[in-house]
């Protein structure tokens, strides 16, 4: 987006972009269920940021419950329901590791977002990062981002709504 007026902004996916399952992973698309207008809110956002990348901790491969061709396949079906409405995400980062296995890119830790700028030139002062989880805000405060946390209540629609606000504030 070239006349996007923030930089890069970090999504985590369980509890942000569709809904959680209690007591089970999210493993194909039959489970996956969008937040409420997640898909909308995603369309919005990609032309008020440079970029839109997925981080998220996917530790259900390591267990063994979803193979990582399960999750390329569920998430190539996400991006193409997103970009039905004009939603772009550059980007998926996960980590498929055990938290037992204290890996460096499982959430809390940085590793999905110093590889992103790595892969990409971020400005992080303008970048922002949107969670669910205590992990989610640590990861992103760590890196000196700016962090949102949602929740069934105040979702990722409902950021949208209120960054909108503000930018035409401004
Ligand atoms: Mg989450
Ligand atoms: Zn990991």
């Amino acid at each position: 987006m070239e006349n996007a007026v923030l930089d890069t902004l970090f999504l985590d996916r369980d509890g942000v972009i569709n809904k959680k399952i209690t007591g089970r992973y999210v493993c194909n698309w039959d489970e996956f269920d969008f937040m409420p207008d997640a898909e909308k809110a995603i369309g919005v956002l990609s032309q008020l940021f440079k970029r839109v990348l997925v981080v998220t901790n996917q530790q259900g491969i390591a267990k063994g419950i979803m193979t990582e061709e399960d999750l390329h396949q569920l998430h190539n079906q996400m991006i193409s329901q997103i970009e039905s409405v004009s939603g772009k995400i550059v980007k998926i980062y996960y980590c498929p590791h055990l938290a037992s296995e204290h890996c460096t890119c499982r959430k809390p830790k940085t590793g999905m977002i110093q590889q992103a700028m790595q892969d990409f030139d971020i400005r992080l002062s303008s970048s922002y990062l949107v969670g669910d989880s205590d992990t989610d805000i640590q990861a992103g405060d760590a890196m000196g981002l700016h962090t949102v946390k949602v929740d069934n209540e105040f979702t990722l629609h409902q950021w949208t709504e209120e960054l909108l606000d503000i930018i035409n504030y401004d």
